[in-house]
């Protein structure tokens, strides 16, 4: 096999990170190869993809959400507009408060959570109504697999994606960069994106670990018909199109991996249970991990054992909101050495100056 010599960078997964990093590189004009082993249960493919302001029991507003939305709205608007693929949608989200804590912090709140939750009485038919019923009007959802794939399709129309299974003692080192002599490529950077798969890649030793399963069920539910997604205590129900829903989803640490299980499934069941007022019947159950890394932010860098072999991961629960914004941030870097902002960066968090939540 003759050796492709025409690329600049070698990207090893093709998840929302390695798909916003592979479209920012052809946009400064660089050739990115795409190689990806195609894993039904990434957490990209499983992922709801929901992007909003306010996450959590703690009812907490991101800080730096109106940058990270705009760029990641500015991206998969690209990406529809590029491959005629439909596949972000920005729509306002329901938030139904019902725990005593929400109530607390709802009582108090500050301007901050104020500006992102609004009082509604506009519960739709089928759904029970919480104690305070807010929407959230700065909330989107990207529908993944349709983006992965639109992704993946204009990568091989540009010839720039490859199927295989890419570990990283496959890299060589060579004198202009790296090459994976079995698929006959070589290139000035490699770029892993696998997701948790990378939670065991030698290069980056650093960044503590704590991925979270997570189970998503599709459900068919005939007698609702709601456009927007309705988060409420430990819930979230997003519409997929015509009578089906995806509902999710579950947080498990102990076993990391991608076996849905009766117990999620009930779990998730008592939820829908409680949130719905009408009848559904389960015809999906998922089940994937996500790439949490200590601080649940991303990391992205070159390895401090070789500035040659980069890491973008650690999207945690938000790969929607950060990919677009930290992949920019990876190619600029590349393309031009400019440095990439501390918060995500891989040396900083290796050190451990990050601290948890
Ligand atoms: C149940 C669940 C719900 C979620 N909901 C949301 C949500 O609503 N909003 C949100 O923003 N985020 C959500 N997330 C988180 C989101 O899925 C992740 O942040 C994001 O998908 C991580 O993307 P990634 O590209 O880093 O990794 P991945 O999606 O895991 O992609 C890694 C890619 O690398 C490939 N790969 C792995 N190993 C190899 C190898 N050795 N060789 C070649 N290829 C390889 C895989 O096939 C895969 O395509 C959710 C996650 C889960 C599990």
């Amino acid at each position: 096999m003759i050796e492709r010599t025409d690329i600049d960078v070698i990207i090893v997964g093709q998840g929302i990170a390695g798909s916003s990093l592979a479209w920012a590189l052809i946009d400064r004009g660089m050739r990115p190869l795409v190689i990806d082993d195609r894993r039904e249960t990434s957490a990209s493919s499983v992922a709801a993809g929901l992007i909003t302001p306010v996450t959590g029991a703690k009812l907490k507003p991101q800080a730096d959400f109106s940058f990270l939305a705009g760029a990641a709205g500015a991206h998969y608007r690209a990406v529809e507009a590029a491959t005629k693929v439909d596949c972000y949608f920005a729509r306002p989200a329901w938030r139904l408060l019902s725990t005593e804590r929400e109530l607390s912090i709802w009582n108090n709140a500050d301007p901050g959570l104020l500006a992102e939750l609004k009082l509604t009485d506009d519960v739709p038919a089928g759904i029970a109504p919480g104690l305070v019923n807010t929407l959230m009007p700065n909330a989107a959802r990207l529908d993944t697999q349709r983006y992965l794939e639109a992704v993946h399709t204009a990568l091989c129309d540009k010839g720039l994606m490859l199927g295989g299974h890419v570990e990283p003692e496959d890299v060589t080192r060579v004198d202009a960069g790296i090459a994976l002599p079995d698929l006959s490529v070589r290139a000035r950077h490699i770029v892993f994106c696998r997701g948790y798969a990378d939670a065991r890649n030698n290069y980056f030793a650093g960044p503590s670990w704590r991925p979270a399963k997570g189970q998503v069920l599709t459900i068919r539910c005939p007698d609702l018909d709601i456009a927007n997604t309705v988060h409420a205590p430990g819930l979230w129900l997003t519409p997929l199109g015509g009578t089906l829903y995806l509902a999710g989803a579950s947080y498990e640490w102990d076993t990391l991996d991608d076996r849905p299980t009766a117990e999620a499934r009930e779990a998730l069941c008592e939820k829908l249970d409680r949130l719905l007022t009408v009848d559904y019947t389960v015809v999906d159950h998922r089940a994937a991990v996500r790439p949490i890394v200590q601080g649940r932010k991303p990391v992205c860098g070159p390895s401090p054992k070789d500035s040659r072999i980069w890491l973008f991961n650690g999207l945690s629960s938000k790969g929607a909101l950060y990919a677009p914004t930290v992949a920019t941030q990876v190619a600029g870097a590349l393309c031009k050495d400019i440095p990439v902002d501390d918060e995500y960066r891989f040396d900083l968090r290796a050190s451990g100056e990050w601290q948890d939540d």
